[in-house]
C-alpha cells in the first residue's frame, strides 16, 4: 500500500508491510541464511559450547591465542580488527552492520580463521560480482522504502517467511532497527510462533536493542507456512523446526508475548516509553483475550500505544471492530497492487491459512444475526459508536 494513502488516514500510525522474497533474487537471502547458520555454528566452535550470543564474552587475548596457528597473519588481523565488543563484553566476531552497508562486499564479510585447517576460510561460497551487485540493490530498495517511511512517518513491517529465508530476513530487519528506530519504532520484525526456537529468537533480539539503545518492533504471528516447513524437512532430512502441535504453538506465542509484556512493563517503570511495540496478529479468539488480559495484568494501558491488533482484510471483523471500538489500535492487513498481481498471493495465503476460512463461517453466521437483529429492530442503517481515536 503506498504511504501516500496510509499516512494521511491513519495520523502516524500506518503500518505497511513488505516482503522481503518480493525486493531481491530470494536465492541470496537463501544464501545468507545459510551464511548466518554457518557463523551461528562457526561462533559457538570458536567461544566453545552452547548457548546464546549473550553468553559469549571471550577476552581479545584469549581469541588471538585460539588463532596462533593461523598461517596468513595479515588476513587474521584484519579479521581481528573487525571484533567488537559491546557495553556488557558480549563478543561480535561479524560486522553485520556491513550488511545494509553498500561498501562491504558480503564474500569479505564472511571470510575467517579456520581452527582446524590454520587457513582462512569462506563461510559463504563465493560470491560474483554480479550477485554481490544484486543483493546490494535489493539492500537498496529496502533503504529506499524505510527512508520514504520514516519521512512519512509510517512504519513498516517485514514479513516473515520460510525458514531457510528467514535468518537473513531477521538479520537484515534487525539492521534496518538500529539504523533507523533511534526515536521511535520505525521498523517491525516477524516472529513466527510455531517455530520452537520462536522465543529464544525474540529473546535474543530484545536483548540486542537494549543494549544497543534501539526501538524494538514485532509483529507476533503464528506462522503461515506449517505444512511446507514440515514436508521440506522431512524431505531433507533434518528436524521439524516446527512446534509438535497446535497447543505448542500457543503456549509459544503465549510466552512470547509475556515476555514482551513484561520488558515492556520494565521500561514503562523507567519513564522509557515505547521502547518495544508489538503487534498481535492472529484471528485467534483466546489469543487475542490472552493479551487484553495480560495488558490488564501488567498495566499496559490501550492509550499507551505499545500493544496493536492486526486481522487481514475480509477475515475476523468481528475481532476487529470491537477491539477498535474499545480504544485499543487495530488493523487490518490489505494487500495492494494490480489484480493480476496480487491474486496469485490472495490465492496463496488462501491456501496456507486454510484454517482462517472456517472462522468465515463464524463471521457470516454473525453478519446474519446482525441483519436479522437490525430488521427485528428497525435499526437498519445503525452505526456503532466507539471511543475509537487513531492517534
Ligand atoms: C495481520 C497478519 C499478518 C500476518 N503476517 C504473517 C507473516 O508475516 N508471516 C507468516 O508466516 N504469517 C503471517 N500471518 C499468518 C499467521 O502466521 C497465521 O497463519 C494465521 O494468522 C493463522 O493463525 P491465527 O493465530 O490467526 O489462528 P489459528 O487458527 O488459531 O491458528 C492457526 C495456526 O496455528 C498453527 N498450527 C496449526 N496447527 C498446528 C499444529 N498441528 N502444530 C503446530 N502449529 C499449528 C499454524 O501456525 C496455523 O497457521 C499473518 C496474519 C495476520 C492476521
Amino acid at each position: 500500500m503506498p504511504f501516500s494513502l496510509i499516512t494521511g488516514a491513519t495520523y502516524g500510525t500506518g503500518i505497511t508491510a513488505i516482503k522481503l522474497t518480493a525486493l531481491g533474487r530470494p536465492q541470496l537471502l537463501l544464501q545468507l541464511s545459510e551464511v548466518i547458520m554457518r557463523a551461528r555454528n562457526y561462533m559457538t566452535e570458536i567461544v566453545g559450547g552452547e548457548g546464546n550470543v549473550l553468553s559469549h564474552h571471550l577476552k581479545h587475548e584469549d581469541l588471538e591465542a585460539k588463532f596462533a596457528k593461523i598461517q596468513d597473519k595479515e588476513s587474521l588481523r584484519k579479521f581481528l580488527k573487525q571484533v567488537t565488543y559491546d557495553k556488557q563484553g558480549v563478543l561480535h566476531l561479524f560486522p553485520w552492520s556491513g550488511i545494509i552497508d553498500d561498501n562491504q562486499e558480503l564474500s569479505t564479510t564472511f571470510r575467517v580463521p579456520d581452527l582446524k585447517s590454520g587457513r582462512m576460510i569462506r563461510l559463504i561460497t563465493q560470491l560474483s560480482t554480479k550477485e554481490e551487485e544484486m543483493f546490494k540493490n535489493m539492500i537498496r530498495r529496502v533503504n529506499t522504502i524505510v527512508k520514504a517511511a520514516q519521512d512519512m512517518d509510517v512504519r513498516i513491517m517485514v514479513d516473515a517467511e520460510q525458514t531457510y529465508f528467514q535468518p537473513a530476513i531477521t538479520r537484515i530487519t534487525l539492521e534496518f532497527m538500529r539504523k533507523y528506530n533511534k526515536e521511535k519504532a520505525i521498523v517491525f520484525n516477524t516472529y513466527q510462533c510455531y517455530l520452537r526456537n520462536a522465543l529464544s529468537e525474540v529473546t535474543t533480539d530484545l536483548e540486542q536493542a537494549k543494549r544497543q539503545n534501539f526501538f524494538f518492533g514485532a509483529k507476533l504471528v503464528r506462522g503461515a507456512y506449517l505444512e511446507q516447513e514440515r514436508a521440506r524437512a522431512a524431505a531433507m532430512g533434518y528436524p521439524d523446526p516446527t512446534n509438535p502441535d497446535f497447543d505448542a504453538t500457543t503456549d509459544m506465542y503465549h510466552g512470547t508475548l509475556t515476555e514482551c509484556l513484561k520488558r515492556i512493563k520494565a521500561f514503562k517503570e523507567k519513564g522509557e516509553d515505547k521502547k518495544i511495540a508489538i503487534m498481535v496478529a492472529s484471528h485467534n479468539e483466546d489469543t487475542v483475550r490472552f493479551a487484553i488480559e495480560k495488558m490488564k495484568e501488567f498495566g499496559i494501558e490501550p492509550s499507551d500505544k505499545v500493544i496493536c491488533f492486526g486481522q487481514l482484510l475480509a477475515m475476523c471483523d468481528y475481532i476487529t471492530f470491537p477491539l477498535g471500538q474499545s480504544g485499543y489500535s487495530a488493523y487490518k492487513y490489505i494487500p495492494y497492487g494490480p489484480v493480476n498481481e496480487v491474486l496469485p498471493y490472495l490465492s496463496r495465503r488462501a491456501h496456507e491459512n486454510k484454517g482462517v476460512l472456517k472462522k468465515i463461517k463464524k463471521e457470516k453466521r454473525l453478519l446474519f444475526k446482525e441483519i436479522v437483529r437490525r430488521l427485528a429492530t428497525g435499526q437498519i442503517w445503525y452505526t456503532p459508536k466507539g471511543s475509537y481515536v487513531p492517534v
